[in-house]
């Protein structure tokens, strides 16, 4: 289905619990997590998948707070995998739960993983996180193509003075494997604004002018992908704050508290739940007709946006 500004919506993320594990400053507050009692359940989300792909949607992302955390994640991406329109389906992990994991995601269907790791130094991805492990995602990335995942997508939020002197690191790792390094610029979700702290794309490209830009791996992606000369892996830069890619967006979120929001970069939200009351499927598809129309044309992150949700409930 297409929007008032003709881009079709082909990309559905669904955020399955605003709890996590981690607590990383730039992302999650301290309070107001939807209680876990509050979730949609495992029929709702399949549900709302299946009424998405009734009107085009084809890639379903899993993300949250953590996904891993839902009991039934694996019975979510098999449902899903079950729904005959949707042809990729991925998910978002901070990968403290990853460890012995793989093999099940990807026999349940789950065909990519990204995971998020902002520093290779243990003791400041610790910091960073508010008590994470690097060896527990190190380790999930290790089973993971082990796993048979022929890829695995690295996030990086790059933070001045916190990580930005690894940059060199994280790029060495495309050197010899199927990683993707994705370096992410901040954005105002978080608990505070850290504008100043925000490292912007260009000024990567600067540090590292041996990066080549190369063509995209498909129409509408928001990372521009580099790669270093001989190297098997990329690196891409998703830079929404300094370089928007509104024009292209295909995407809309479901949230675990039953809210449909549009754009991540819009407070504007749509609440499923008298629609999912009902028990023909036409009320929820007609709420979703109507939300996405209504998608804005653009994200309004600007200096003066005020996020009424945190990057960890409305899903990354
Ligand atoms: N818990 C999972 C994880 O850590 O990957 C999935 C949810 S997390 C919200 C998804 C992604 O959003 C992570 O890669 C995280 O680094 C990124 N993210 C969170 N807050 C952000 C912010 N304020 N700006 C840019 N990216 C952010």
């Amino acid at each position: 289905m297409n929007d008032r500004f003709g881009r079709t919506i082909t990309y559905l993320r669904l955020s399955l619990t605003e709890r996590c594990t981690l607590k990383c400053a730039y992302c999650r507050a301290q309070d107001g997590d939807c209680p876990k009692k509050s979730e949609l359940t495992l029929d709702e989300f399949l549900r709302i998948t299946r009424a998405f792909a009734q009107i085009g949607v084809k890639k379903v992302r899993l993300t949250g707070g953590e996904p891993m955390l839902r009991r039934d994640l694996l019975q979510i991406i098999s449902g899903i995998r079950a729904i005959p329109q949707i042809q990729e389906i991925t998910m978002t992990t901070n990968g403290q739960h990853l460890p012995g994991m793989s093999p099940a995601l990807r026999a349940a269907g789950l065909d990519r993983l990204n995971i998020s790791v902002d520093s290779l130094k243990p003791e400041k991805f610790a910091k960073i996180t508010g008590g994470g492990s690097l060896n527990l995602v190190l380790t999930g990335i290790e089973e993971a193509f082990a796993a048979g995942f022929p890829l695995v997508k690295l996030n990086v939020v790059l933070l001045r003075g916190v990580n930005d002197d690894e940059t060199d690191d994280f790029i060495a790792l495309t050197r010899d494997r199927n990683i993707q390094v994705r370096f992410i610029e901040y954005m105002p979700l978080g608990e505070t604004d850290r504008a100043e702290s925000r490292v912007t794309g260009a000024e990567l490209l600067q540090k590292h002018p041996e990066l080549v830009e190369i063509a995209p791996s498909y129409k509408g992606q928001p990372a521009r992908d580099y790669q270093m000369p001989g190297y098997v892996g990329k690196v891409g830069l998703i830079d929404p704050m300094s370089h928007r890619f509104c024009a292209d967006c295909n995407r809309v979120r479901v949230m675990s508290d039953g809210m449909l929001r549009p754009c991540l970069g819009y407070n504007q939200e749509f609440s499923l739940k008298e629609a999912l009351d009902q028990e023909d499927d036409g009320a929820l598809i007609a709420a979703l007709q109507i939300a996405i129309v209504q998608k804005p044309q653009t994200h309004c992150f600007t200096e003066e946006f005020s996020a009424q949700k945190t990057m960890s409930r409305i899903g990354g």
